[in-house]
């Protein structure tokens, strides 16, 4: 038994009754299994930042390693006021399959800090920033651990991170963060490469399904690095933007939204509300509206029990992390919606943040277009594996890539048997 009541909260216990029902499948070693259930190390942090009002406020930070068996850990940096330890863990979980599925040699971590970004000025969010990477520094370097962005942090938040840390160091270490701007060491084709994956992930379910992806009629919840990206990439390539939302709320133009246009908007007024020529929309309502692919790129547990019979797309490709519900997967599943789930149709993002690390360990830099390519050919032969192994088992896509990836982090705990 692990025990793991530190780390409960829903997305945790959604994660592990994943893990469990797989290991179960799988026949996994009990042994085994019960070290995978619980992260490596977790680290709780208090962040006092100086306010622009001069106020000393305290936020709440953590870093989790979940496994380390496969090689350095690797996941994102969240600000969002949702951020808990249990959530944190279970993101740190799901990075574990991830990387293990991409076939990375990397384990799976995650960062957060509980606040709300969009309140603060940028002179706070850079204190934050810094003093959260002095409080972890201890749990990160390029051969340790490697944060990239996430929810609410971009290529400043690394850039920040990545000068705070080699400050520490005495000399510049580019390959301690990924997601950075390509001045201090950055990947071409980074910024783009989650929803680049979504988009690449979409064709082949497109075509194992017999459809053709163009002009068919997409909805995006999130409209920021991965929602925005993978709308932007759909649309160029002859798809209908139906619908898009962001946190204050979303818009609906079922004959197609311009998205240079809307870039324009969002670059002006800061949030898709109030383009001209659509409707209003709330992002409850969004799910819910007739397309052909919904792509949630926002939070967590969009897709519930309480709106999974009420979606109406043939695809759900998962953008964000853990946006479907267990309940609601079952739903969708019952009802012959094809979900790519997320450790699948986001992964684009750690594959070319590995590409970043490696060229950056090389102080080699490639081409955006090798870049690219390489990226296509990753993301392809994972879905295909992906696809052949649900037809095999007769399962969905989300049991099939969790098969993949945990059963290959299960071999790494073998083969590396236990210490001492
Ligand atoms: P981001 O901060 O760039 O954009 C998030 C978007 O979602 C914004 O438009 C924001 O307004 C909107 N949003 C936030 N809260 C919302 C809510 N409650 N309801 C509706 N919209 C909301 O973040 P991102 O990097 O695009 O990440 C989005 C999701 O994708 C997250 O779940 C993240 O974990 C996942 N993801 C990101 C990457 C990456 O490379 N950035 C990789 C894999 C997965």
């Amino acid at each position: 038994m692990t025990d793991k009541s530190e780390f409960d909260s829903p997305l945790f216990r959604t994660a592990l009754a994943q893990l469990d029902g797989v290991a179960k499948r799988l026949g996994l070693d009990h042994d085994i299994h019960v070290r995978m259930q619980a992260p490596r190390r977790a680290l709780v942090v208090s962040i006092p930042v100086r306010m622009d009002d001069g106020r000393t406020e305290v936020f709440t930070g953590y870093r989790v390693h979940h496994s380390t068996v496969l090689g350095p850990t690797k996941g994102g940096l969240r600000y969002d006021l949702e951020v808990s330890l249990g959530e944190v863990t279970a993101l740190a979980m799901l990075m574990s399959w991830k990387c293990a599925l991409m076939g990375l040699p990397y384990g799976g971590a995650k960062g957060g800090v509980r606040c709300n970004p969009r309140a603060m000025s940028l002179r706070e969010r850079e204190h934050l920033t810094r003093r959260y990477t002095a409080e972890i520094i201890l749990l990160i370097g390029p051969d340790l651990d490697i944060p990239a962005p996430d929810l609410g942090t971009d290529e400043q938040t690394m850039a920040w991170m990545m000068d705070t840390y080699s400050m520490t160091q005495g000399k510049s270490v580019p390959g301690v963060v990924t997601g950075k701007p390509l001045i201090v060491g950055g990947s071409a084709g980074r910024r783009e490469a989650t929803g680049r994956g979504i988009v690449y992930t979409l064709y082949q379910a497109a075509h194992h399904l017999g459809q053709e992806l163009r002009g068919r009629r997409i909805v995006v919840q999130g409209f920021g690095n991965v929602g925005g990206v993978a709308a932007r990439l759909l649309w160029n390539d002859g798809c209908v933007i139906a619908g898009v939302s962001d946190v204050r709320g979303g818009i609906w133009k079922p004959d197609g939204i311009d998205m240079r246009q809307l870039e324009a908007h969002v670059a002006e007024a800061g949030t898709v509300t109030g383009f001209p020529g659509a409707e209003a929309i709330s992002n409850a309502d969004l799910i819910t509206q007739p397309c052909d692919v919904l792509l949630p790129a926002a939070t967590g547990s969009q897709i519930r029990e309480d709106n999974a019979d009420r979606v109406r797309a043939a695809i759900v490709a998962e953008g964000a992390n853990g946006p479907t519900t267990p309940e609601a997967d079952a739903i969708l599943k019952e009802r012959g919606i094809t979900v790519i789930p997320d450790i699948l149709a986001n992964a684009g993002g750690v594959v070319v943040s590995y590409f970043e690390w490696v060229q950056g360990l090389q102080y080699y830099f490639w081409r955006e277009t090798e870049i690219v390519a390489r990226l296509q050919e990753v993301m392809t032969r994972a879905f295909n594996r992906v696809w052949a192994l649900s037809a095999k088992e007769s399962t969905d896509l989300r049991t099939a890539a969790l098969m993949e990836g945990i059963s290959r982090v299960a071999e790494g705990y073998r083969i590396r048997g236990l210490y001492p």
